[in-house]
């Protein structure tokens, strides 16, 4: 029976312990039907069991029918190259995975906010309801010290908040991008993470809170520095944004008035002091959606707005909720 190894090498193992054959047993056909176990195998069934071959129910016989055993010399050269295979294989692995420390893996769950007021800085502050615990269940939050730099409006920090839900992060994003607090505009985008130096040597991090990668990311969310230049990865969240918002407009569409999560969550705590204002999430939202409406047009060469099905089918509450897009179609507009 041939089957793959762990190493993508092709292997024979014996059909009844499921033992890869060693080499010697490589040539060894103890039956005249061709039928191939391992030599372990054929002394059980000769000594404990019935002395059949399971193949063809015939006695053994008392020689193997057909073995030409290895001498030393080949056995060792065939193990020679067994290792040196092992050994080319691993540098291939060790080579692709040092060209990883040019990688940056986005997380689709982590938002990563700059323009903190000082005053927030602080993972227990972040974490309450009226702030990022808004938007969903939040597994961690670390401030990021060494960003926090005096400006001209005074001191600002950086956070990196970790979501459970990937969902909850983009409306965090969603909510906190371009709010104006304490006179400073909050910018908000999925954080990134690099490969952990242990596992690019391809060995076990000793760190057991180790915060990076050990693990290959998910390729679509992979960029190399060059790529984080050219904006790639900015491409790669609003488009995460589009789906989410996609998704948002159709389940609007069919349950009616209900509203989105994000508005439920802002508007739950109408208070003058509010973090994220309810306008502002609205004005949010639409930047979005244009953005990608733009792109769409320049790609389509088309002209004016509503030509996606989700614009078309908006209507009633959600005309309120997504202004941009509800007001195209020609026929509402009085003659
Ligand atoms: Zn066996
Ligand atoms: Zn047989
Ligand atoms: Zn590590």
């Amino acid at each position: 029976m041939s089957v793959l190894n762990q190493s993508g090498e092709e292997q024979v193992e014996c059909p009844l312990c499921m033992e890869p054959l060693e080499v010697d047993d490589l040539h060894f056909y103890p039956c005249t039907c061709g039928y191939q176990i391992c030599r372990f195998c054929w002394n059980r069934i000769r000594e404990g069991e019935n002395g059949l071959c399971p193949a063809c129910r015939k006695a053994y016989p008392e020689n193997p029918a057909d073995f030409t055993p290895l001498s030393q010399e080949q056995v060792a050269a065939i193990k020679t190259e067994k290792k040196a295979r092992e050994q080319k294989r691993r540098n291939k692995t060790l080579e692709s995975r040092r060209a990883l420390a040019n990688v940056r893996v986005v997380q689709n769950n982590l938002v990563f906010v700059v323009g903190l007021p000082v005053r927030l800085a602080d993972p227990e502050i972040l974490k309450r309801q009226e702030y990022f615990g808004k938007y969903g269940k939040i597994h961690k939050v670390v401030i990021n010290q060494s960003t926090t730099y005096a400006g001209s409006q005074g001191p600002s920090a950086s956070a990196y908040v970790t979501y459970v839900s990937p969902a909850d992060a983009l409306r965090a994003i969603q909510g906190v991008n371009n709010v104006t607090l304490d006179g400073r505009v909050l910018k908000g985008s999925l954080g990134t993470t690099k490969y952990c130096a242990n596992f690019m040597k391809n060995q076990p991090c000793p760190k057991p809170d180790c915060m990076y990668l050990h693990e290959l990311g998910d390729p679509k969310a992979s960029f190399t520095k060059e790529e984080m230049h050219a904006g790639l990865h900015q491409v790669y969240e609003r488009k995460l944004h589009n789906q989410l918002l996609a998704s948002q407009r159709d389940s609007n569409n069919s349950s009616g008035n209900s509203s989105t999560n994000a508005e439920k969550g802002s508007s739950k705590d109408g208070n003058p002091s509010n973090f994220i204002p309810t306008t502002v999430v609205t004005s949010s939202h639409i930047n979005v959606v244009n953005s990608s409406k733009s792109k769409k047009e320049s790609v389509n060469g088309s002209s004016g707005g509503g030509s996606g099905s989700g614009s078309s089918s908006s209507s009633g509450s959600g005309k309120d909720a997504w202004p941009s897009l509800g007001s195209s179609p020609p026929a509402a507009s009085p003659a």
